[in-house]
């Protein structure tokens, strides 16, 4: 594939975990690819370099993504620089876990802001240009918690079930348009996101999951590459659990 004809893919929260493995998949499937992180330009920087070893142009840049401009700026510089973009894949997400009774305002509203308003900010910059081409694709990402809820967790399954109806609505909406748009809802997924669990919950988790064990960040990256590929070309407005059937 000749460097001017790769597709484009734009990854929020693309430098450490789910991201980190979707943008090296997409570099290896022939996609040029954009990602932004938020604070730790060292793991971008592996990130990046190693998307590149697979021939990508990748574009690495740091943009809160629950800030409109920095996500409109974000996605302008990937324009610039890698030309129009084909995918969009939202991982950029947080966790503050608390009881409701315990949940500061701040600890609520972080994470409304990032998971839910970051998806919003970021799909919302990159729709227009997609629908004057009557082509792309939306990947979001969603949880377990957001379908089935999960205690401790009211703010994030809140924001992962809103990503949900966004999604959905968003399929509706830029289908006529041959845009597509779907949801990927990770069960527990090796990253540093679950890292922090204490053990205790750890192994109550894995007793409810039907495969014994928490999955890896590339499973989810492999099936993220088939919903943005033409093999799922008659797929949009679904929601993908990948998650070892688990039980929550
Ligand atoms: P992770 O390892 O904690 O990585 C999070 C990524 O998001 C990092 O690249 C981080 O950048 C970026 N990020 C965080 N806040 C951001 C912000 N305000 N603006 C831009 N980027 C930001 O998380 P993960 O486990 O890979 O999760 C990825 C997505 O999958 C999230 O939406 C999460 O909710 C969802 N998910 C994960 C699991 C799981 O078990 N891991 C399960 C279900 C759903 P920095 O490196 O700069 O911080």
């Amino acid at each position: 594939m000749s460097a001017q004809h790769r597709p484009v893919a734009l990854v929020s929260g693309g430098s450490r975990g789910i991201g980190r493995a979707v943008v090296h998949r997409l570099a290896e499937d022939g996609y040029d690819v954009a990602f932004c992180y938020h604070s730790r330009p060292e793991a971008a920087e592996e990130t990046a370099e190693i998307a590149r070893k697979s021939g990508a142009r990748v574009l690495a840049r740091q943009a809160d993504v629950s800030d409109p401009a920095a996500a409109r700026a974000f996605v302008a510089a990937a324009e610039e620089e890698l030309g129009p973009v084909d995918a969009v894949i939202g991982c950029a997400g947080i966790i503050r876990d608390k009881p409701l009774v315990l949940m500061a305002q701040d600890e609520w509203q972080s994470v409304v802001d990032v998971n839910l308003g970051g998806t919003y900010n970021i799909c919302r910059a990159v729709a227009f240009s997609m629908m004057k081409r009557r082509s792309g694709c939306v990947v979001t990402l969603s949880s377990v918690a957001g379908v089935y809820g999960n205690a401790g967790q009211t703010n994030y399954a809140a924001t992962k079930a809103g990503i949900i109806g966004f999604t959905r609505s968003l399929a509706k909406e830029l289908g006529g348009r041959g845009i597509r748009a779907n949801v990927v809802a990770p069960g527990f997924i090796s990253t540093d996101m679950t890292a922090g669990l204490p053990e205790e919950k750890t192994r109550g988790m894995l007793d409810r999951i039907a495969l014994g064990r928490f999955g890896e960040a590339e499973e989810v990256a492999d099936l993220v590459s088939f919903l943005v590929s033409d093999r799922a070309a008659y797929i949009t407005g679904q929601v993908f659990q990948i998650d070892g059937g688990i039980a929550l």
